[in-house]
C-alpha cells in the first residue's frame, strides 16, 4: 500500500485486520506532521467509517458564512453536526490499527516505480539515503494521493472537460487567546466572494481550544492571472482575526503554529482506468475528492470500504480462478460499485464547482452568490448540511437547478 493518507491507511487497518499480509509505506518519516488537510467532516462519518474520538480535534454546530462583501450569516444547530480531525492524529491511528493487527508500516520510502513480473508485482521504494528497495506483492495499490505516483495522470482528455480539475489550498494553524478561539468556536466559517479569495473561498475551522485552522484554497484557472495564496492568506488572517472586520476579530497579532498546504485535482466525471493489471487506485490517485468543498476525506474512506471486500476475494483467488480468468478480473466491479457508492450527486456537485468557483472573479458573480445565500437564509443549519455535505441541490426545486448547474 503505497500512501497512508486516509485511504491507504483505512485500506491497510481493514485487510490487516483480516489477516492479510500488508505492508504499508509513506514518503513521510512521521505521519502526524504535514498534516494538510482541514479535515471537516459531517458528524455521521464518524460512526459509518469507524472513527475513534481520539482523531477528533472539535466538534461544530453551525454554518457561518461571511460575504459576499460584509454580509454574515448564521445557522446554527441545537445538536453537534460535524467535527473537525486532527489530520496528522487520523493518520497516525489508522498506522497503529495496521501495526495492532499484524500488519507492516514503514516510513520514509517513497514509491519511484512498479511493474508487474508474471502474476507478481514489484515495486521500487527509495530511502531517504537514495538507496532503493524492491518489494515483491500480490497486488500494489497505489493511495498516493492527487500525486498519483504509481498509476500517473489520466491520459490526456479527448474531451477538454473531461481533465483533470486542480484546486490549491494554503492553511495556517494560529495559536489565539481562549476569548479569541471562543468567538470561532463551535463552527465552521467560510468567507465567500470575490473581494475574500477570488476564484475560492476563505475559512476558519476551530481545533483544540486555544488553535484555530486559517486557510484559502481556490481552483486553478490558466485562463487568469491569479493573486498568490500567501498573500490572499495573510489579508483574510489581518481581517478577521488581527483586525477589525466582521464581528468576530480578536485585535491579536497572528501567532502562527505551522504553515501546510496542497492541492485537490480530481476529474469531474471519473471515468479513468482505477487498475493497471494488478496495480489499482484509491482515494484521490482515482479522483474522490469533490471540488466543492474540497472536500475528501470520508470519500477516500468510502474508496477503501469499497475496495477492501473485493481486494479480499482477489486476494483468496491464487493467480487464475478456475474459469482461466486472470485474479485481476477480480477487481472489475471496483470502479462502478465505487461510482455508485459515491452517488450521482458527487459528479454533480464537481460540475457546480468548476462552474461557482472558476465563475467567482468580479461584482456580477458575487451578486449572483448573494442571491443564492439570501435563498438560504430561512433554512435550517441541518439544511445547509444536507446542501454542502449531502449535494441534495434538487430539494431548491427544479427551477434552480439550470442554475446550479452553470446553463444559466
Ligand atoms: C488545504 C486542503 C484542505 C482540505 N480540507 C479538507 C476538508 O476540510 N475535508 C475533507 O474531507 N478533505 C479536505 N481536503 C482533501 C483531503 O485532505 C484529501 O481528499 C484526502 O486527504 C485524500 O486522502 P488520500 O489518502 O487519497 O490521499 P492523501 O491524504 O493525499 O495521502 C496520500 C499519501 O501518500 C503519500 N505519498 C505521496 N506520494 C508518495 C510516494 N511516491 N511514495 C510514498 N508515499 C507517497 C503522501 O505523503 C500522503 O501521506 C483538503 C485538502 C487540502 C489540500
Amino acid at each position: 500500500m503505497v500512501g497512508a493518507g486516509p485511504a491507504g491507511g483505512d485500506l491497510a487497518r481493514r485487510l490487516a485486520l483480516e489477516g492479510v499480509d500488508v505492508v504499508l509505506v509513506d514518503r513521510l518519516g512521521d505521519l502526524t506532521r504535514s498534516a494538510f488537510s482541514s479535515a471537516a467532516l459531517p458528524i455521521e462519518t464518524m460512526a459509518s467509517l469507524g472513527l475513534p474520538a481520539e482523531v477528533v480535534g472539535s466538534r461544530w454546530r453551525q454554518w457561518q458564512l461571511i460575504g459576499p462583501g460584509s454580509a454574515t450569516r448564521t445557522w446554527a444547530s441545537p445538536q453537534p453536526l460535524g467535527v473537525v480531525l486532527d489530520f496528522g492524529a487520523l493518520r497516525q491511528w489508522q498506522a497503529d490499527q495496521c501495526r495492532r493487527w499484524g500488519g507492516r508500516v514503514e516510513l520514509g520510502l517513497q514509491a519511484c516505480s512498479s511493474h508487474q513480473e508474471g502474476e507478481r508485482m514489484v515495486t521500487v521504494l527509495r530511502r531517504s539515503d537514495g538507496t532503493t528497495l524492491r518489494v515483491s506483492s500480490d497486488w500494489t495499490v497505489d493511495a498516493s494521493g492527487q500525486a498519483r505516483a504509481l498509476l500517473g495522470d489520466p491520459p490526456p482528455a479527448q474531451r477538454p472537460r473531461d481533465g483533470l480539475v486542480r484546486a490549491a489550498g494554503l492553511e495556517w494553524l494560529l495559536q489565539v487567546s481562549p476569548a479569541c478561539w471562543e468567538r470561532w468556536a463551535d463552527r465552521l466559517s467560510f468567507c465567500l466572494g470575490s473581494d475574500w479569495v477570488p476564484q475560492g473561498y476563505g475559512w476558519i475551522f476551530p481545533m483544540q481550544p486555544g488553535v484555530l485552522k486559517l486557510g484559502v484554497c481556490r481552483l486553478v484557472d490558466p485562463q487568469r492571472r491569479q493573486p498568490p495564496l500567501g498573500g490572499l492568506i495573510h489579508d483574510l488572517g489581518r481581517r478577521l482575526l488581527a483586525g477589525g472586520e466582521g464581528g468576530n476579530a480578536c485585535g491579536e497579532p497572528l501567532a502562527v503554529l505551522d504553515r501546510h498546504g496542497g492541492l485537490v485535482r480530481s476529474t469531474i466525471r471519473r471515468r479513468e482506468a482505477h487498475q493497471r493489471g494488478r496495480l489499482v487506485g484509491l482515494g484521490d490517485a482515482v479522483s474522490t475528492a469533490n471540488l466543492l468543498g474540497g472536500e475528501g476525506i470520508r470519500h477516500a474512506l468510502t474508496s477503501s470500504a469499497v475496495l477492501a471486500p473485493l481486494l479480499q476475494q482477489a486476494l483468496s483467488a491464487p493467480g487464475r480462478s478456475s474459469s482461466g480468468q486472470p485474479a485481476e478480473r477480480a477487481l472489475r466491479d471496483y470502479a462502478p460499485q465505487l461510482r455508485r457508492a459515491l452517488g450521482w450527486r458527487w459528479s454533480l456537485s464537481g460540475r457546480l464547482a468548476r462552474h461557482t468557483w472558476l465563475g467567482l472573479h468580479g461584482p456580477g458573480a458575487d451578486g449572483r452568490l448573494d442571491q443564492v445565500l439570501r435563498g438560504l437564509e430561512n433554512r435550517r443549519a441541518e439544511d445547509l448540511s444536507a446542501l454542502l455535505f449531502g449535494y441534495r441541490f434538487e430539494r431548491y426545486g427544479l427551477r434552480a437547478m439550470p442554475y446550479l448547474l452553470g446553463w444559466r
